[in-house]
C-alpha cells in the first residue's frame, strides 16, 4: 500500500499496488523522511512481519528491531549508507546486503537496489528498494570456499595427522559451530583420545579440555562423539533440552560442564575413511543459537570425509615411511647376516638389532646337536641393563613345559605374541622360583614375542623379544617384523652351517687330493665317483677319463682283481688290504688294497706296491746269487784245502803252489763279497766316511789296472789313454780307487769273449772324467739307469756264468755322488758299454771338508 502526503491519483496507484504486490521479491519504497509509502508481501515476510500494512505501520526503530544490517564482510552498517538513503539523495545504486535475524542467528543475504523516483505530482524523489535474496547463492559459495580451504589446509597438513584434526577443528568455527571437540579411535580400537578442541569464546576451550581429560569417551559411552563411532553415520541433536543433554553425560559433574559450554544444537560426524572408523568430530552451535539443518550436516560431512580421508593418508604414509624403515632395517639385517659365516656372532649381532628397532630386550635359545635348547646370546637396549637382563635369562629355566615359552615355540614352529603379559605368564616362566619372580615383575615387563627360527623347514631355535614400556606393546606388525627377522637370520645360520659343513667336505677333499693312497669311491653301479690323485699318480689314469665311467671299463686288469679284493662292511672293522697286480696296458702295477662297503658304495683305498715288490724279487735273486757267490768259493777252497790234507797223495810243490793260490784268490772272492755287502749296510745306514782330497787321477788309474793285471784273463788287454797335464781331482783317493776298480773288474767280467777294455781320463769343464770301455755283452738301452740299483743283476740266473752280487755299481754310484761327482752308462759304438764318472777338479785352497752325504 502506498502512502503518500499528497492524494495521488487512486487508479494509477492501485495498478501500481496490484503489479508491486504481486512481484516475489520484496520492495519498499521510502518518502524523503526515510518513511515507508509502500511495501509489498515478500517485503514483510523478509524482515519478519506478519504484513505489509503492519510493516509500513511500524517505527523505524521497529522496523530494524528484529536484525542486525552487516556488509558484506559482516561489519554493522549505518543505516544512513543503505541503498535507500542514496537514492533518495538522487543516487541510483546496489549493494550487497547482509543481515542477521536476531530471533533465530541466521543469516541472509540481499542485492538491494536503491532507485531515485521523482514523483511528479509531489515533485519528491521517493526511493524505490527492491531486495534481491542471495542467501542460497552466497552460503553455497562460501561452502565452495569453504572446503577449497579445508582441502588445502588438511592437504598441507596432511603427513601429521594430528595437525591436519587441529586444522578441521579451526576450521569448523565458526561456519560450522561455536565449538567442536575432534577425537581419534585408540589402536586398540577401544578408547577414544580427543585429538583437539576449538571454541569460539576462549573460555569454552578450557572447559572443554577439563571435561574431555575427566570423561575421555569409549567406544560405549553416551558422548555423542562415541555414538557417532559406533553406529558410524552423524548423529543429530536438533534442540537440546536438560534431559537431552544429561543423556549424553556420565555424571552430575560432565552435566555441570557441558551445561557450561551451553550447547543450542549439535551433530557428532564418524570420520570414515577407506571403510574405516579413524574417530569422530563434535560440532555444537551455543551463543550463536544456530541449528544444524540438512546444508550444514552435509557440509560437516563433507568435511569430516576430507579430513577422515587426509588423516588416513597421513597413516599411511606413515606406515609407509615406518615400512621403509622396516625395509631399511631388514636390509641392514641383511648386510649384517650375509657378510657373516660365523652364525654365532652373527646371531649376537641380529639380537643387537633388534633391540635397536624392535625390543628393549632379545634372548636368542639355539638348538644344539644333541637337540638340548641353550641360549646363544641376550642383550638390552639399555646397555647397563645387559648384565641383569642376562643374569636373569640365565636363570629363567628354559624346559618350563608350561603352554607358552621357547620350549613350545620350538617345539610347534608357532610364534607368541602377548601384547600385555599377564601375571600368570611371568608365574609361569620363572617355574616357582620366588626369587626370580620378583625380580622379573621389578623389569616392568609390558609386551611379549617369541619367534621360531625357521630354515628350510626345520625350527633351529627361537628368538624372544620383550618390550618393557607401554610404547612398546608388540603390535601384529611388530610380530611380523620378528618373524621376518628371525626368518632372516634363520637363513644366516643355515647357510653359515652349511658353509662349515661344505668347508669341512672341502678338507677332507683336499686332504684325498693329498694324501699319497689312492682313494676310489664306487657307486652302488659300479661307476666312479671320486678318483683321488694319489689314484692318478699311482695307475697314470686321469681322473677325468675315469670319474663317471664304470670302473671295470675305465680302468684295465682291475675286473680280474675286483672279486679279490678285501672289502669290509664298515669302517675301521678294516680287512687286511690286499697285495695284487693291476695290469694296466702297458705295465704291471702291484697294490696293496682295501675296500669299506657304505650303502651309497665302496670305497678302495689303495698303494703303489711295485717297487718294494721289485726289491722284494730283487732281494731274492740276490739271496740265491750271494748264496752262489760264497758257495763257489767256499767249495773251491774246501776242495784245495781237503788236496793239500791229504795224506795218501804226495803233491809236487807246484801242485801245492797252485792249490793255496786257488785258496787266496776265491778267499779273496770271498772277502770282496762280503765288503760289497758291508760297503751297502754302511751306506744305506749313511755310516761310511768320505775324506775329500787331492788325487792324481792317472796316478791313481794306473794302480788300478797294474794291480787289474795280475788276474787278467789272457783274451783280455787293458789300455790306458791320459793326458800328461791333468789337473787334481778333489776326492777321496780310496773311494776313486775302489770305482775305478769295480768299473775294470765289471768291463773283464762281462767280456767272457774277450777284447779290449780301455780306460781314458780326461779334463771337462772342471772335472776330470774316467771312462771304462769293454766289448762285452752290452747293456740294453731300457736298463741303463737300473744297473745301479741295488741288488739289479741283468741276468741273475747267471746263464752266461757271470757271478756278482748286484751291489758293486750301486755302491759305485753312492760313492761318486758322497763326493759331488756323477756316474752314467753308455752304449758303445759296435757292442760292448761304456761306462764314465766325472768328479770335480780339485782348486787350490777350496775346502777339502767332506760335503754333505745326502747332496
Ligand atoms: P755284479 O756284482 O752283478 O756285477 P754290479 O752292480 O757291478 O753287480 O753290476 C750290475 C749288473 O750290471 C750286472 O749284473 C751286469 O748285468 C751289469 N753290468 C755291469 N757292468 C757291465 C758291463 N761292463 N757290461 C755288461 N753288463 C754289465
Amino acid at each position: 500500500m502506498l502512502k503518500r502526503k499528497p492524494e495521488p491519483d487512486t487508479a494509477t496507484q492501485r495498478q501500481l499496488e496490484l503489479v508491486l504486490r504481486s512481484v516475489a521479491e520484496a520492495i519498499t519504497v521510502q518518502d524523503p523522511d526515510g518513511r515507508l509509502i509502500f511495501a509489498n508481501d515478500a517485503a514483510a515476510e523478509m524482515v519478519g512481519f506478519p504484513s505489509a500494512e503492519a510493516l509500513i505501520a511500524a517505527r523505524p526503530e521497529e522496523r530494524m528491531a528484529g536484525f542486525e544490517v552487516l556488509d558484506e564482510e559482516g561489519a554493522p552498517l549505518g543505516l544512513e549508507t543503505l541503498p535507500g538513503r542514496r537514492a533518495l539523495a538522487g543516487v541510483d545504486n546496489e549493494q550487497i546486503i547482509r543481515y542477521r535475524i536476531r530471533a533465530t542467528g541466521e543469516e541472509r543475504w540481499s542485492i538491494v537496489r536503491g532507485a531515485p523516483f521523482p514523483d511528479p505530482e509531489s515533485g519528491w524523489t521517493l526511493a524505490i528498494n527492491t531486495f534481491h535474496d542471495i542467501t542460497d547463492r552466497v552460503l553455497a559459495e562460501r561452502r565452495l570456499a569453504f572446503l577449497a580451504e579445508a582441502s588445502e589446509r588438511l592437504g598441507a597438513a596432511s603427513l601429521d595427522w594430528e595437525e591436519t584434526l587441529h586444522e578441521l577443528a579451526r576450521l569448523a568455527i565458526p561456519m560450522l559451530a561455536d565449538w567442536c571437540i575432534v577425537d581419534v579411535l585408540e589402536e586398540d580400537g577401544q578408547t577414544l583420545r580427543q585429538v583437539t578442541v576449538a571454541a569460539a569464546e576462549p573460555s569454552k576451550e578450557a572447559v572443554l579440555r577439563e571435561m574431555r581429560e575427566r570423561y575421555r569417551p569409549t567406544v560405549d559411552s553416551p558422548q555423542p562423539a562415541a555414538k557417532a563411532l559406533r553406529e558410524g553415520v552423524t548423529v543429530f541433536y536438533g534442540d537440546f533440552t536438560p534431559e537431552s543433554l544429561r543423556a549424553t553425560t556420565r555424571d552430575d559433574y560432565h552435566y555441570e560442564l557441558i551445561q557450561r559450554l551451553d550447547p543450542h544444537a549439535a551433530i557428532a560426524v564418524p570420520l570414515i575413511a577407506r571403510g574405516h572408523t579413524v574417530g569422530s568430530v563434535t560440532l555444537a552451535f551455543a551463543e550463536s543459537k544456530r541449528s544444524y539443518d540438512a546444508t550444514d550436516v552435509d557440509l560437516a560431512e563433507e568435511l569430516a570425509r576430507r579430513a577422515a580421508f587426509a588423516v588416513d593418508n597421513a597413516r599411511l604414509y606413515r606406515a609407509e615411511q615406518e615400512a621403509g624403515e622396516r625395509l631399511a632395517f631388514l636390509a641392514e639385517v641383511g648386510r649384517v647376516l650375509g657378510s657373516a659365516l660365523d652364525y654365532e656372532a652373527t646371531l649376537k649381532r641380529v639380537a643387537e638389532l633388534a633391540v635397536t628397532r624392535l625390543a628393549n630386550w632379545c634372548a636368542i635359545h639355539m638348538l644344539d646337536d644333541a637337540g638340548e635348547i641353550r641360549q646363544l646370546t641376550v642383550t638390552h637396549r639399555d646397555e647397563e641393563m645387559i648384565p641383569i637382563a642376562a643374569e636373569i635369562s640365565a636363570r629363567m629355566p628354559v624346559d618350563r613345559g608350561g603352554r607358552f615359552g621357547v620350549t613350545n615355540v620350538i617345539q610347534t614352529g608357532r610364534s607368541e605374541l602377548f601384547q600385555t603379559i599377564p601375571d600368570a605368564l611371568l608365574v609361569n616362566v620363572t617355574a616357582g622360583d620366588e626369587e626370580l619372580l620378583t625380580e622379573v615383575r621389578k623389569l616392568g615387563l609390558v609386551s611379549l614375542m617369541c619367534v621360531p627360527l625357521i630354515a628350510r623347514g626345520r625350527v633351529l631355535g627361537a628368538s624372544t623379544l620383550l618390550g618393557d614400556e607401554p610404547k612398546r606393546r608388540f603390535a601384529e606388525e611388530d610380530l611380523a617384523e620378528a618373524e621376518e627377522l628371525a626368518r632372516r637370520a634363520a637363513i644366516a645360520v643355515d647357510n653359515a652351517r652349511l658353509f662349515r659343513e661344505a668347508e669341512r667336505r672341502a678338507d677332507a677333499a683336499r686332504v684325498l687330493a693329498y694324501i699319497g693312497d689312492g682313494v676310489v669311491l664306487l657307486d652302488n653301479e659300479g661307476v666312479v665317483r671320486l678318483w683321488n690323485r694319489a689314484a692318478e699318480t699311482i695307475t697314470g689314469l686321469r681322473a677325468r677319463d675315469v670319474v663317471g665311467h664304470r670302473m671295470v671299463s675305465a680302468v684295465p686288469g682291475w675286473s680280474a682283481i675286483a672279486n679279490r679284493v678285501p672289502v669290509a662292511t664298515a669302517p675301521g672293522t678294516g680287512s687286511h688290504a690286499e697285495s695284487l697286480p693291476l695290469e694296466l696296458t702297458d705295465r704291471e702295477l702291484w697294490l696293496s688294497i682295501s675296500g669299506v662297503d657304505f650303502p651309497e658304495g665302496i670305497v678302495y683305498a689303495f698303494r703303489d706296491l711295485t717297487e718294494e715288490r721289485a726289491l722284494d724279487r730283487l732281494k731274492n735273486d740276490f739271496v740265491s746269487t750271494v748264496s752262489h757267490e760264497l758257495r763257489t768259493p767256499l767249495a773251491a777252497i774246501y776242495g784245495a784245502a781237503l788236496t793239500l790234507r791229504r795224506a795218501d797223495v804226495t803233491l809236487a810243490e807246484e801242485q801245492r803252489d797252485r792249490l793255496l793260490v786257488v785258496v787266496a784268490n776265491e778267499a779273496d772272492r770271498l772277502a770282496r763279497t762280503v765288503d760289497d755287502i758291508l760297503w751297502t749296510s754302511r751306506l744305506d745306514t749313511d755310516t761310511l766316511q768320505v775324506a775329500i782330497g787331492s788325487c792324481d787321477a792317472r796316478t791313481l788309474t794306473e794302480d788300478v789296472l797294474s794291480s787289474a793285471e795280475t788276474h787278467l784273463p789272457d783274451n783280455i788287454t787293458l789300455d790306458l789313454e791320459a793326458p800328461a797335464d791333468l789337473p787334481l781331482v778333489a776326492g777321496d783317493p780310496d773311494k776313486i780307487r775302489q770305482v775305478l776298480a769295480n768299473l775294470v773288474e765289471n768291463a773283464v767280467k762281462y767280456s767272457p769273449d774277450g777284447g779290449a777294455v780301455a780306460v781314458s781320463l780326461e779334463q771337462r769343464n772342471g772335472t776330470v772324467r774316467f771312462t771304462v770301455s769293454d766289448r762285452g755283452l752290452g747293456i740294453p738301452a731300457g736298463e741303463r739307469e737300473r744297473i745301479f740299483d741295488k741288488f739289479f743283476r741283468l741276468d741273475p740266473e747267471m746263464t752266461r756264468g757271470v757271478g756278482g752280487t748286484g751291489l758293486g755299481l750301486y755302491i759305485c754310484r753312492e760313492l761318486v755322488r758322497r763326493m759331488n761327482g756323477r756316474i752314467w752308462v753308455e752304449a758303445r759304438d759296435g757292442a760292448g758299454s761304456k761306462f764314465s764318472f766325472e768328479l770335480p777338479t780339485h782348486e787350490k785352497g777350496a775346502a777339502e771338508a767332506a760335503p754333505d752325504p745326502s747332496s
